[in-house]
């Protein structure tokens, strides 16, 4: 079984503190574009992979809410043409509040797109402003109603902290606005300043006033102690989800399982051979366009490489390294290989260790990095 990630890199402008594979982009011509080049790669990689299975489909972004329904309902059937979709398949689509409709939503519904996960980010509009996103919240409640009115019983809302002039108690008003939703998943990300985004030039002019370490720490720990009281359990560093709504998709890529990814800027993950889109959207529609493959890179992990990746990415999940799975994987033992690695990690309370798992402890997740690095030997 696959996964298919499909990549839609258009957005109405850009977020000030991105540096995600997108573009600000306002053309119908463009999108249709760009439409036709991911159905010509759809066909090339049946060509050469064959009518794979497919359990989740995932229209990630940019803002693929910026897309006209059609096109996504066009998407979607060019792939049940050329794989075999599950007939419970998991179909997520990103929103964005500001680009939907009760109408877009109800085609969306209609088509297939049976998840959505909208980036609300924050409930003030102060904030959002000075995001640089193209939302206030009155759009963001508009399209929360609107996606439940359209039918979508799994949504997923996005939550940032850590942002410029947020204080834990604006952080703790979003907070109490997501749980009165009736909603199944939150994703939270905590700010951070990427190379060549907005944030960093006004960071390196002194123009941006980030929130002190203690502060951000008091924020992650209100979440993380906050989600878990109203029924969202953490299954991920990063995510909450009440009980069987985890990400499907998403759990594909801390599980070592493999993945197929369609557009630009998207790669993907088969017997242990990474292959990476070009990031240019031109360069990608033209390339499709002549019939040939989109990639501009090929990796094969070799073992320990591989060995690496299974291990910390199945610890950003809540059951951690499955030590069977391991040994079955790699045929030989976990401590065999990171027993150092694992034994200074336990005497610094990050990692715990049962019968069968080895997964972080609450503060492991705190300082999840410490604990993956310990892993890239
Ligand atoms: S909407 Fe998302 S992908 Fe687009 S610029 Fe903002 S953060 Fe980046």
């Amino acid at each position: 079984m696959f996964s298919l990630y499909i990549h839609i890199p258009f957005c109405r402008q850009k977020c000030f503190y991105c540096d995600f594979p997108s573009i600000a982009a306002n053309s119908t011509t463009l999108y249709n574009d760009y439409i036709t080049a991911v159905i010509k790669e759809i066909n090339l990689r049946r060509q050469i992979l064959g009518p794979l299975k497919i359990s989740t489909i995932y229209f990630g972004g940019g803002t693929p809410s910026l897309l006209p329904p059609e096109s996504i309902g066009i998407l979607l059937s060019a792939v049940s043409a050329k794989f075999i979709v599950s007939s419970d398949a998991e179909i997520t689509l990103e929103a964005n509040p500001g680009t939907v409709s009760l109408d877009s939503l109800q085609k969306l519904n209609q088509y297939g797109i049976n998840r959505l996960s909208i980036g609300v980010q924050a409930t003030q509009n102060n904030l959002l402003k000075f995001l640089g996103r193209i939302h206030n919240f009155k759009q963001v409640q508009t399209a929360v109603d609107d996606a439940k009115k359209a039918g979508l019983k799994n949504i997923s809302l996005d939550l940032m902290y850590g942002l410029p002039s947020q204080s834990l108690k604006m952080l703790s008003e979003s907070i109490n606005w997501f749980l009165n939703q009736d909603i199944q998943h939150i994703s939270i990300y905590g700010l951070q300043i990427e190379k060549g985004t907005r944030f960093a030039h006004m960071q390196l002019n002194n123009k941006l006033s980030l929130p002190n370490d203690e502060l951000v720490e008091q924020m992650y720990d209100y979440i993380t102690n906050t989600l878990p009281l109203h029924g969202f359990y953490r299954y991920e560093i990063s995510n909450f989800a009440k009980p069987t709504f985890e990400s499907r998709h998403n759990m594909t890529y801390w599980q070592d399982k493999p993945y197929l990814g369609i557009g630009c800027a998207a790669h993907s993950y088969y017997n242990q051979q990474r292959t990476y889109n070009t990031h240019n959207v031109y360069k990608y529609i033209k390339t499709c366009n002549d019939n040939l493959l989109p990639s501009i890179k090929e990796e094969t992990l070799d073992r320990k490489k591989w060995m690496e990746e299974f291990c910390f990415l199945a610890l950003r999940t809540v059951d951690g390294i499955n030590k069977t799975k391991f040994k079955d994987t790699f045929n030989c033992n976990i401590y065999d290989i990171y027993c150092e690695s694992i034994n200074k990690l336990k005497s610094q309370h990050l990692l715990s260790e049962d019968k069968e798992h080895l997964c972080l402890t609450p503060l492991g997740m705190k300082f999840g990095n410490t604990a993956f690095e310990s892993f890239l030997q």
